[in-house]
């Protein structure tokens, strides 16, 4: 089954509130799309946000990377040889994950429409449904509990709080969260790179002290601080989640020998799509280390393709799949349905979404 074409388009959602990290402020999606055409006339379908500040991608830069690069490699291959195509989008050009990871589940969501079968049933089938966190923007103390308890009244048991400007202040926006939604709430902390080793070790013994019972915290230290990482997990009670430190499946090779994290975070965009994310499962799996499966602030064409692969996967124990959550409007039928905290796995073919944009 040859690949005929692989277009692009835009997309542009607007978000329910500003989204807020220690790294950035972004109040509407603005990504590319990818549509991939097979000779039997069906279609994948991929999504790629441009998230420089951790990425490196630009907008600009994914739509060359595609045009220019990816499309002509890919164009005619047989999808049905589904290893060597992968083999040559990931050998086409190096880094580039996003413009990889929107194309890989493109080529993915066709592979599976042609076999007539969802792709979480294609890929190993762990899980129908599964339940998502959902992100607390860093904000001045009263509105993080204000967004703390709307969430929860939303249905969502799991909270990802987001810090990382200031360690004290850090401790003391935890604390008011934990107050005012009680002990049954699990709280995830992402420091998205802020702190150093030192502060972090602190940080995270005071709010153990404090019995703040946070599940986790999220890459403390910044992403190539892969010593400050295992010093911090080797000095603290709390688990400790690598997300920013993680790309590729060497990372996670790298990371899992010296136990720099207990956890990784798999994000498509960071692993170049699903089939390297493959790769760092069944890594994970034989050494018994749990993965969340994230994602960047990104809509439910991308999040969906995430879902089917968290659905898939055992080893994926934690899901933080809150992208179409945070946009004001879900604009596309077809796919898992998000539904407050729960993702439902559907049987539509594929990934399941259907959507149109204007290709270019
Ligand atoms: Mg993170």
């Amino acid at each position: 089954m040859r690949i005929t074409a692989i277009q692009v388009g835009e997309l542009s959602l607007p978000l329910a509130h500003p989204f807020k990290t220690a790294l950035r402020t972004v109040d509407r999606l603005e990504d590319i799309v990818v549509r991939v055409v097979g000779e039997n006339g069906l279609e994948g379908y991929g999504e790629a946000p441009p998230t420089a500040v951790i990425t490196g991608d630009t907008k600009g830069s994914i739509l060359c990377a595609i045009q220019d690069f990816i499309a002509p490699a890919i164009v005619g291959m047989d999808l049905m040889e589904l290893d060597v195509v992968m083999e040559t989008l990931n050998s086409c050009m190096v880094h580039n994950t996003t413009p990889k990871a929107a194309v890989d589940m493109a080529l993915y969501d066709l592979w599976a429409k042609t076999q007539g079968k969802p792709l979480y049933q294609l890929l190993g089938n762990a899980r129908t449904s599964f339940e998502t966190d959902l992100t607390i923007s860093v904000n001045p103390v009263e509105e993080m509990v204000k967004d703390s308890l709307e969430a929860v009244a939303r249905g969502f048991s799991t909270l990802k709080i987001k810090v990382g400007k200031d360690g004290a202040a850090d401790v003391r926006r935890i604390a008011a969260i934990r107050e005012a939604v009680g002990p049954s709430i699990k709280l995830r902390v992402d420091a998205n790179q802020g702190w150093n080793a030192e502060q972090s070790v602190a940080i995270i013994k005071t709010m153990e002290d404090k019995g703040l019972d946070i599940e986790l915290v999220e890459q403390p230290v910044p992403a190539l601080d892969i010593a400050g990482l295992k010093y911090v997990t080797g000095q603290v009670d709390t688990p400790i989640l690598a997300d920013e430190a993680v790309f590729s499946p060497t990372d996670a090779a790298n990371l899992i020998a010296i136990h720099a994290a207990d956890y990784i975070n798999i994000k498509l965009m960071k692993t170049g799509g699903i089939w390297n994310a493959l790769k760092i499962c069944e890594m994970a799996k034989r050494y018994g280390v749990k993965c969340m499966i994230g994602c960047m602030l990104e809509s439910q064409v991308s999040v969906a393709a995430a879902a089917h692969l968290g659905a898939s996967q055992e080893v994926v124990t934690m899901a933080d799949l809150d992208g179409p959550s945070l946009c004001a409007t879900e604009p596309f039928p077809g796919g898992p349905v998000f539904d407050g905290p729960t993702i439902s796995m559907t049987e539509d073919p594929g990934v399941g979404v259907r959507f149109s944009a204007q290709w270019k």
